[in-house]
């Protein structure tokens, strides 16, 4: 459908005329690269896409949308792994031209435009030897990560992402521009905090910075996948005994590529246990000591390295134009058993794939658990099956793959999910990731500020 049979060319003129950024409309030059989204499988073709460069822009964009019955998705980073950020025949509202980061290091405190990647808030506050607490690959959306919650390295010294966001500017459901915080509305920033896509279009996030690095140290162990329980038995450990300033991971992994390269029932599958320690350099040796005492791994790499190369280290891996699937959980313990059906999933998986587990605890802990709509911080442990592949044929496979590998373990498994790496839609699905006073209390949110459903390109709780 073309945006010519859905709009008289008048009201086209109209957003031109209010609007800065720039419009794309299907078989302009830019049209197909600017549709593009990070999982190949969104090969989606709206009806427009506006490029906003400010909020009036956003709000002309919304205004517009809203005249003319069409869907509104959108778009911050585009690491939506459900491919929310992009519909067939609606508006992507696209922030990307909106991606400025000012940083104050005197009060430590970071200004975000509602575009900005990980890579840019990063780097300028690392300018500073600032942080904030986000996720693990550059070029993911600050505004996704956040509104979901915000995983990543330092979340058990210094908490998720939402638990360093002070404040939100939104742009409502009616076109009006708000500043959410715990003085302005506590009710809707309580759910912008883990639903917010539900809600409205944030322009900007203000975040608390801290002091972390340059400099940081990481350690990665890695075993051949018969020695998962050993794998196991060492992160165990780790996780209860480690400091807060360290993260804490294990991962059961094909090796890159995919499929066995080595002949045998297992291939060349491994299970790692990697360590990146934030507190003071003087003490990296001591606390990761574990981690390089380990009979006869396959590899053993201790190294140092700056905050930013970290959180740039896995932006290739991870680029742009794979097919992907995930699906995560929390957990309490990983034990044995666990990590047996781990590495049994992982034997049999069809192509590249992962399953990973981050400690939590720490800061992560200390939040109350209805704080914030999030849930999931009670648990000891994330974790999550990851897959990517090429071939559209091989959709099927791969998402059967990762589905059958999360149900394997979901015994294990305790009660809601991160809505970040949840890809099934429906209310179930929905109540599942919240839990059912906060799906109730987000449903009474909802029905108060986006009774139309405007924004429902999301784990949608519907009004
Ligand atoms: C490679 C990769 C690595 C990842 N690593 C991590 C990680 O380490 N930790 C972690 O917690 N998560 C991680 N994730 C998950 C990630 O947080 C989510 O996919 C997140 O939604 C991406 O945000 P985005 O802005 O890039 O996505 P988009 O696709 O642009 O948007 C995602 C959702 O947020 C909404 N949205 C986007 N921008 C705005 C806005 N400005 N206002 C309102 N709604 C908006 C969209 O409508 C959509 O529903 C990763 C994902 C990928 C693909």
């Amino acid at each position: 459908m073309s945006i010519a049979q859905t709009l008289d060319v008048a009201s086209l003129g109209k957003l031109q005329k209010d609007f800065r950024g720039q419009l794309i409309l299907p078989g302009d030059r830019q049209y197909d690269s600017s549709r593009v989204v990070w999982n190949a499988i969104a090969d989606r073709h709206p009806a427009l896409i506006a490029r906003c460069t400010r909020v009036e822009d956003v709000i002309a964009a919304v205004r517009f949308a809203r005249e003319h019955d069409l869907v509104i998705a959108v778009r911050g980073g585009g690491h939506s792994v459900a491919g929310f950020s992009t519909c067939d025949g609606g508006v992507v509202i696209d922030l990307s031209g909106m991606r400025a980061v000012t940083v104050d290091p005197a009060r430590r405190i970071a200004r975000v435009e509602g575009g900005a990647l990980l890579e840019q808030l990063d780097r300028a506050a690392q300018e500073y030897g600032l942080a904030c607490p986000v996720g693990v690959v550059g070029h993911t959306g600050v505004a996704g990560l956040t509104l979901g919650g915000g995983m990543g390295r330092l979340q058990r010294k210094h908490g998720y992402t939402i638990d360093n966001l002070l404040s939100v500017d939104v742009v409502t459901a009616d076109g009006a521009l708000e500043h959410v915080s715990d003085d302005d509305d506590p009710e809707l920033f309580w759910g912008m905090r883990g639903a917010g896509a539900n809600f409205g279009i944030a322009t900007a996030f203000e975040f608390r910075l801290h002091p972390v690095g340059p400099n940081v140290t990481t350690a990665v162990v890695v075993f051949p996948i018969d020695r998962a329980r050993d794998a196991a038995a060492l992160y165990r450990d780790l996780s209860r005994s480690a400091p807060d300033y360290m993260h804490l991971a294990l991962n059961f992994a094909t090796a890159p590529g995919g499929r066995a390269a080595t002949p045998g029932p297992r291939g060349n599958a491994t299970v790692a246990v990697g360590a990146v320690h934030f507190g003071d350099s003087k003490d990296a040796e001591r606390d990761l000591r574990r981690l390089h005492d380990q009979i006869e791994p396959l590899t053993e790499t201790v190294r140092a390295t700056t905050y930013l190369a970290l959180q740039k280290m896995s932006d290739d891996e991870m680029a742009w134009g794979k097919r992907f699937y995930m699906k995560g959980a929390f957990l309490d313990d990983p034990s044995d058993t666990l990590a047996d059906r781990a590495a049994e999933q992982v034997a049999v998986a069809p192509g590249e794939c992962s399953i990973g587990l981050w400690a939590q605890g720490g800061a992560t802990a200390n939040v109350a658990a209805d704080a914030m709509a999030f849930t999931g911080r009670g648990a000891a442990h994330w974790v999550g099956a990851e897959v990517f592949w090429v071939e559209k044929e091989q959709d099927r496979d791969h998402i059967a793959w990762g589905r059958a590998a999360m149900l394997a373990l979901k015994p294990h498994t305790t009660a809601g999910n991160y809505v970040n790496d949840i890809v099934e839609q429906g209310d179930d699905i929905v109540r599942a990731i919240y839990g059912d006073r906060k799906y109730e209390r987000l449903r009474a949110l909802k029905r108060a500020h986006d009774p139309d459903n405007v924004f429902r390109m999301n784990q949608n709780v519907r009004p």
